[in-house]
């Protein structure tokens, strides 16, 4: 099988399908990395040209608001839209600059944050109308805390409304365990961590006539890495999904594009497990901020005696600092880290060098 060629730049619409369907056939997902500003976007896009494959960017709601500056008024989620606008807005001009395919995404958007992700697609109508492109490619939506009927429903609206600027919805079912940015499911029952093929089955039959759905469906997943405890990955959950809905509609294998939330710390079997049921996407967060947290911390370390005040150093009393305090000569150590990290989860994930473009 040749590779799939790749537009460069920002995908979405049949293109964003079709990278899907390929994945699914070639048992291969791309890793989903949380950024929060310019450099971990960097990092990703150099990863991406690295690794010779697409990769998905997400914001999440505080990495939006972050980008936009933490301490910018965030009434009604302005600075998390304005946040959200601003690195999409960096990322198409950069994708085409690095000469990378990037799928751009927003991640969990809880009920009482809606707000922020109309905000978006606002601007993603007011680009579309210009443009004739989306923004973004892909939003997520996550009513997994409210009962199924609603969360579908609020879904079906919102799949409608992307579906006419040729984006993609995400959305969960079941709850992914774990705490990040802010939302603690650690103390969640933990039988909503295992999503029942019945619901993944319902879910299909209501939103995938209305436009291009991938479905975050929990199997033990957790966000953070953790100590393993009782909660087991079983990504046996959504093969079984996936031949309820075949058997159901009589359609070709694995009609779901999955999305595996928790990817950081996951056990390799499980991931190379899962790719077989038809995820096409991991998300990764945990293991991208420890790569760029800890070849900083490395830095100060060893600089440690260089950092100490703007003039003097081991070499002499007088001798200027300025190089080894100016941040680019650490911020970049990081973007490295990144830049690895996620190397390695494209060997994980089966998609390093599976493209061209
Ligand atoms: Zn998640």
């Amino acid at each position: 099988m040749g590779k799939l060629k790749v537009s460069q730049g920002v995908l979405y619409g049949n293109e964003l399908r079709d990278v899907y369907a390929y994945c699914k056939e070639q048992k291969c997902a791309f890793p989903a990395v949380n950024v929060i500003g310019s450099s971990s976007t960097n990092a990703a896009l150099e990863a991406a040209r690295q690794a010779q494959s697409p990769i998905i960017v997400q914001f999440s709601n505080g990495g939006s608001h972050f980008n936009a500056g933490k301490y910018l008024d965030n009434t009604n989620q302005q600075a998390a839209i304005a946040g959200g606008i601003a690195g999409a807005h960096h990322i198409h001009v950069l994708a085409r600059a690095y000469g990378v395919p990037v799928i751009l995404h927003t991640d969990h958007c809880a009920k009482k944050l809606l707000p922020w992700v109309d905000g978006l697609i606002a601007a993603g109508e007011e680009y579309y109308r210009i443009h004739k492109r989306p923004l973004y490619s892909s939003h997520m939506l996550d009513l997994s805390e409210e009962p199924l009927n609603e969360n579908i429903e609020i879904s079906a609206q919102y799949a409608q409304r992307l579906a006419k600027i040729d984006m993609a919805l995400e959305m969960e079912l079941g709850v992914t365990g774990g705490e990040e940015d802010g939302v603690d499911n650690t103390d969640i029952d933990a039988s909503r961590l295992y999503t029942q093929p019945e619901e993944v089955l319902k879910t299909y039959e209501t939103l995938t006539p209305l436009g291009h759905i991938t479905i975050a469906a929990a199997f033990g997943n957790t966000h953070g890495v953790y100590k393993p405890g009782n909660v087991k990955l079983t990504p046996i959950i959504l093969k079984n999904s996936q031949d309820m809905v075949e058997k159901e509609h009589k359609t070709e294998k694995n009609p779901i594009s999955f999305v595996f939330h928790g990817g950081s710390g996951s056990e390799k079997s499980k991931i190379t497990e899962s790719l077989g049921y038809g995820v096409v996407k991991m998300n990764i967060d945990t293991d991208t901020q420890w790569a760029f947290t800890r070849p900083i911390r490395k830095y100060m370390e060893e600089k440690s005696a260089y950092l100490q005040s703007q003039l003097g150093n081991p070499e002499g009393q007088d001798k200027p600092n300025k190089k080894h305090i100016d941040p680019r000569a650490w911020v970049v150590n990081g973007e490295k880290g990144i830049t690895e990290r996620l190397l390695e989860a494209y060997r994980d994930l089966g998609s390093f060098g599976a493209f061209t473009f």
